[in-house]
């Protein structure tokens, strides 16, 4: 979108299945612009505010709804986590929050707060439709002049003898020329790079879930959503109940389709379009679904009525994997390794790619953290290595991040 709406090169999007078949058809929506980093909340702000004018302009309606959001502390160490968490807001200082002792109990009228010994509130945070987000970008470039082609499966690449990309082979047979290539592809990307360009990209799938909930009275999408680190577990409105989400730790069992996916002989096929998990061991998700039941009694009252159990792209350090690849081909650059984060960063890391390709200044920010470079080539060439620290980091997701402790 950016590259198409700031420049006047030609924009080629290829989809092998159809747009929001990957992960993102099944997330969550969740849009917090809290995070570990300046630059990572300023790309979240940006991305928010993107998504807002979706719906304010009615060109497309994403499921914006600004519900705020309340990431609570039930220890004195996570007290400290919420105190740190709003210290790194202030550095942003175009982002509003409250640091709360006390939450107004007419805030989430579902929350038993006596367990709750504060919490900080972002305002402005919300929550959307993540596959109408990605229609509304598309539909945005499309109108820039980019060509978006679905159905179109990327299926090597042709090299000058410096080792840049001339041409993008599609269905094994058409070249499309190119002056750069991006590799944005999900839980696809690495296997891409890795068989046809010899580049490693250090990410692998990890499984994570959310349960929606029977209707309960009175919930609408304007109570905030809830993160509550103790649990490691999120509780936002949907459509008149709750979604409660876990990212679960340490060592989450993983399904067998996603252990044997990782050890990269068994490669990701093209048709896991749309995919789920057969099921989610009870194991994986009890802690939290008890922890929400305890927070929000109401859920102990009602049923649940489906598990959401999807693939994600997790990178090895926790830190999203955005940019040039390096000099073994210079034109190429990669977007993935989200860390659960794809939606609500979204826009905002598609601006960053733009800017390396461009030359321009969208976000003035210092992003050499996601610079791909950054990883040894040797040990992002090591599967079982990529997934055991993808694993560690998806269990650090809400733990607590201490700091200097290397989780972006
Ligand atoms: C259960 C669950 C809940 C989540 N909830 C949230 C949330 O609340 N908020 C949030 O921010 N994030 C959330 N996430 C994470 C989010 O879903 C991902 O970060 C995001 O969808 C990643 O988007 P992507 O475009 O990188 O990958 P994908 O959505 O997987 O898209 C990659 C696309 O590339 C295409 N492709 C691959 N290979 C090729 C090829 N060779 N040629 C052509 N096309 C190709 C694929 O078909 C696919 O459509 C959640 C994840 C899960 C699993």
């Amino acid at each position: 979108m950016h590259i198409a709406e700031n420049s006047n090169k030609s924009v080629v999007v290829l989809e092998q299945n159809t747009l929001t078949s990957g992960s993102t058809w099944h997330a969550a929506g969740l849009i917090t612009t809290s995070g570990e980093s300046e630059g990572m909340m300023k790309i979240k702000e940006y991305t928010r505010n993107v998504y807002k004018t979706f719906n304010e302009d009615n060109t497309s309606l994403v499921g914006w709804a600004n519900t705020g959001s309340l990431m609570i502390a039930r220890t004195p160490e996570l007290w400290a986590q919420v105190l740190r968490a709003g210290f790194l807001l202030r550095q942003v200082k175009t982002i509003p929050y409250e640091i709360y002792h006390n939450i107004p109990p007419d805030l989430h009228p579902f929350l038993d707060m006596s367990q709750v010994l504060g919490a900080l509130y972002l305002p402005d945070d919300g929550i959307v439709n993540p596959a109408d987000v990605c229609l509304a970008v598309a539909r945005r470039a499309r109108e820039a002049g980019a060509l978006i082609l679905e159905h179109i499966e990327v299926t090597n690449f042709v090299r000058s003898s410096e080792g840049s990309i001339e041409s993008v082979v599609v269905d094994r047979e058409h070249e499309i020329e190119c002056g750069h290539v991006v590799l944005a592809c999900g839980q696809w990307t690495s296997q891409l790079a890795r068989k046809h360009l010899s580049v490693h990209i250090p990410t692998a799938i990890v499984p994570h879930q959310y349960a929606i909930f029977d209707k309960i009275s009175g919930v609408d999408n304007k109570l905030p959503v809830i993160r509550d680190y103790a649990s490691r577990t999120y509780i936002k409105p949907e459509v008149g109940s709750f979604a409660v989400g876990t990212f679960e730790a340490p060592h989450c069992e993983m399904p067998p389709i996603c252990k044997s996916r990782n050890d990269r002989d068994v490669p990701v096929p093209r048709d896991a379009a749309n995919e789920l998990y057969d099921n989610v061991p009870m194991e994986k998700q009890a802690g939290g679904l008890e922890a929400a039941m305890t927070l929000i009694p109401k859920l102990g009252e009602v049923g649940l009525k489906t598990c959401i159990h999807g693939p994600d792209t997790h990178s090895a350090d926790h830190c999203p994997i955005v940019g040039f690849v390096g000099d073994a081909v210079p034109n190429l650059l990669v977007g993935t390794g989200f860390n659960s984060q794809g939606i609500q960063a979204g826009v905002g890391i598609g601006a960053v790619l733009s800017d390396l390709i461009c030359d321009t200044v969208t976000i003035d920010e210092d992003f050499s953290s996601m610079d791909p470079r950054r990883f040894c080539p040797d040990i992002s060439a090591d599967a079982t290595w990529c997934t055991e620290r993808a694993l560690e980091g998806y269990a650090e997701t809400y733990g607590i991040h201490h700091p200097n402790v290397e989780v972006n």
